[in-house]
């Protein structure tokens, strides 16, 4: 029988905290009552995570692992995870204590009244500066705004996903995987219910730098959109016709009145904007051609590693989509 739910943790360098999380995350669940199990995905830690993890699943046959070869990034570490776990509801989350376990009752309270995805929203973002809470809040208008996709603002990856969703998402092979987009994608009822952000729970702090969160930024639009891409078919127009109106202007000008075509400046001002409007747009079609590159190749999103605490996993051999037939193709030719 599959568990009714299943967290999924991805894990990278956290030996300091694995244990309090487990401790924290078994009550929290416990006191739920449904039966659960906890998929760990080690995403090709460095320090003991791993060595303490394996050992977590011998005292405990509700712990999984799935360990990676080496580091992917948490965003692949989820799509393994939602691979790999069986439950009817599935809850990612963090393994530094960040997202409070106990509001994992919470969201399956929500999930019983029929939503398909409940979303752990930040109450506030009171603990991040004003210019980057305003920031924030401007880019996910222009997300929504370039994509057809509602993606909500404050939302992370700490939710719950019913079975029905996690099987769509199971399905989306693509290798840039902006979540909150993909999240997003598949549609269904969605709930919200509020959190305060607890600090992390080893005292260390982000992995993110702003050069991080500005690939980020312009990940979520191009993958969620290809307005950047045709934008340029009206900036050309809007260009041509502009510099067909100023030469009138510059015949009417030296035919009617004689007045000498002003010089060098002007004409260095225009051909450098030009200039760099062109590599702008050469730039935008690089991304997307990089993207097409990155997904043509159709390489399996992830290599694994190890696998613990599967034995009795029925589910598993069912789980669907191409990126869990990619993964079994390797594994095979390993
Ligand atoms: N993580 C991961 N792979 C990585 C980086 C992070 O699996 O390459 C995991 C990490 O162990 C943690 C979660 O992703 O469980 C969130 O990471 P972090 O706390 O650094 O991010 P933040 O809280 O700033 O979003
Ligand atoms: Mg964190």
């Amino acid at each position: 029988m599959p568990p009714v739910l299943s967290l999924v943790v991805p894990v990278y360098n956290e030996e300091r905290n694995i244990h309090a999380f487990l401790t924290a995350a078994t009550r929290a669940l416990e006191a739920i009552g449904e039966s659960f199990e906890i998929v760990f995905v080690d995403d090709g830690s460095k320090d003991g995570s791993l060595g303490l993890l394996v050992a977590a699943t011998t005292t405990d046959a509700r712990v999984r692992v799935v360990s990676f070869a080496r580091n992917f990034g948490k965003e692949t570490a989820l799509a393994a995870g939602l691979a790999h776990a069986s439950g009817d509801a599935v809850i990612p989350i963090d393994c530094d204590l960040q997202h409070p376990p106990e509001l994992v009752a919470q969201m399956v309270a929500e999930w019983r009244k029929g939503a398909d995805m409940v979303l752990a929203v930040r109450s506030s973002r009171s603990e991040e500066s004003w210019p980057r809470r305003t920031a924030s809040g401007l880019y996910y208008r222009v997300l929504r705004w370039l994509t057809s996709v509602d993606i909500p603002a404050h939302a992370g990856d700490f939710r719950l996903i019913s079975r029905k969703v996690v099987d769509v998402l199971n399905q989306m092979p693509e290798r840039h995987r902006f979540m909150k987009g993909i999240y997003a994608w598949p549609g269904f009822k969605t709930a919200t219910i509020e959190f305060q952000a607890a600090q992390r729970n080893d005292g260390g702090g982000s992995k993110w730098g702003f050069f991080k969160l500005w690939r980020f930024a312009l990940d979520g639009i191009f993958s969620f959109s290809t307005m950047p891409l045709k934008v340029w078919t009206y900036v050309g127009l809007l260009c041509a016709a502009g510099s067909f109106v100023y030469l009138l202007i510059t015949i009417i000008q030296v035919l009617w009145f004689g007045v000498d075509v002003p010089g060098y400046a002007s004409v260095l001002s225009v051909l450098l904007f030009f200039n760099g409007l062109s590599i702008i747009s050469n730039g935008i079609q690089g991304e997307y051609l990089a993207r097409i590159f990155e997904e043509v190749k159709g390489r399996p999103l992830y290599v694994v590693g190890g696998r613990w605490g599967f034995e009795n996993n029925k589910r598993l051999e069912a789980v669907g989509g191409a990126h869990a037939q990619a993964q079994a193709d390797t594994d095979s030719a390993a």
